[in-house]
């Protein structure tokens, strides 16, 4: 990864020499089996909802320690799926508030309200940056029924706080595990804590698909029958039409991607806990605020967030290093055009924290000599006046 001064390099080639994440290197190292897995689905015939989508669905499922898993298209749909099923089901009305975090990705608020349900955003503990149980119950009204907990950038929301405000108030909670796979408390992983939870396997997740890709696990047979009808068409048999479903489903080709993928997961998540140990160890800089874990094996590092008052700056000096480091997010939903009726929501912290967060590189590819070479570069910021 070190750039040899002695040769010449391309502009580019230099800016990038430590991407972000390396997609490609990232399924390189199985592309056999990969290449193994699509011949045997391009031979098979069959392409969706198949023999592959019902193994994936019960080996994700076992990982996560759950009793059901339900293969749909993305990791949006898996979170709406999850409320449209409860809405089936009589538990969830149009107009009942959802409280989700205000520093979310947006699916999480668009999953809410394409269900015409209300998005409750409520500010992040300031340490953790994850979802702040005192702020959760600060914001529980009459018309609450649900508690939408991110496992933001990875690390676990605090489930247990989380799970007993949820019973005391007979509320749903539900996972938003899409940057979570593997995060694990108490012998528990992310997917079964909540009442139901959804997953994503976009390519750059810890558990990525060679395309799109989502899941819903739970515990809950009912909710999972469901979801599997509202998936195909609201369909139980073939041209039965229980309820007016759509069309999410998992493929039978990314559902063979992500049964060789699985069982690497584990072997991904201990190297990124490696790197983010190096980094913790070798970042000692009075201006970058390093991530807070509460246990080790809480957190699967889909991301490495600092936090630094000149988050651009820091930025630049890291790209004039080669290093590509990233924003999530530039913008909290709340702030986004698409939700002006947001826009008014009082969330100081959650603002900041878009101003001020930067995503070091980060991935089960990434070498330690790399990792070396983004602390040195954090080393070496000086912030500006
Ligand atoms: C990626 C992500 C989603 C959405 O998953 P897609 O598969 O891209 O639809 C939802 N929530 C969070 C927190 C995510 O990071």
């Amino acid at each position: 990864m070190k750039v040899d001064p002695m040769k010449l390099v391309p502009m580019e080639a230099a800016l990038t020499d430590i991407p972000f994440l390396s997609l490609r290197d990232v399924n390189a190292r199985y592309a056999d089996e990969l290449k193994a897995a699509a011949a045997r689905v391009i031979d098979s015939g069959w392409y969706v909802l198949g023999d592959e989508v019902a193994a994936f669905e019960r080996e994700f499922a076992a990982y996560c320690g759950a009793s059901h898993a339900v293969g749909v298209g993305n990791g949006l749909d898996a979170l709406s799926l999850i409320l449209r099923g409860y809405k089936e089901l009589g538990v969830l009305e149009e107009g009942d508030e959802v409280i989700v975090p205000g520093n979310t990705f947006i699916a999480s608020f668009l999953a809410i309200t394409e269900n015409r349900l209300a998005a409750v955003p409520v500010e992040p503990d300031p340490v953790t940056f994850n979802l702040d149980p005192a702020g959760v119950e600060a914001a529980i009204g009459p018309r609450t029924r649900a508690i939408m907990a991110v496992h933001l950038y990875g690390q676990l929301a605090d489930t247990s706080a989380l799970t007993a405000l949820a019973r005391r108030h007979k509320l749903l909670l539900i996972e938003d595990a899409a940057q979570a796979h593997g995060a694990i408390s108490g012998g528990r992983k992310a997917g079964a804590f909540g009442d139901a939870a959804a997953f994503s396997f976009f390519p750059t997740k810890n558990l990525g698909a060679l395309g799109d890709g989502g899941a819903v696990v739970t515990g809950d047979a009912v909710l999972a029958q469901r979801i599997a009808a509202l998936r195909n068409y609201g369909s139980d048999v073939k041209y039965r039409h229980l309820f007016q479903g759509l069309n999410s489903r998992l493929d039978e080709m990314q559902a063979a991607m992500l049964r060789v993928k699985l069982k690497h997961l584990d072997e991904d998540i201990a190297w990124r806990r490696r790197l983010a140990r190096r980094y913790r160890e070798g970042i000692r800089h009075a201006r970058i605020q390093l991530p807070a874990v509460a246990r080790e094996e809480q957190h699967v590092w889909h991301l490495f967030v600092v936090r630094c008052a000149h988050r651009d700056a820091l930025q630049r000096h890291l790209l004039a290093h080669g290093i590509q480091a990233q924003v999530h997010y530039p913008v909290p939903p709340h702030r986004q055009p698409a939700y002006v009726a947001l826009r008014n929501a009082y969330l100081p912290l959650t603002e900041r924290l878009h101003d001020e967060v930067l995503s070091l590189p980060m991935g089960p590819t990434m070498s330690e000599d790399a990792a070396d070479r983004v602390i040195e570069a954090c080393q070496s910021f000086e912030c500006p006046p």
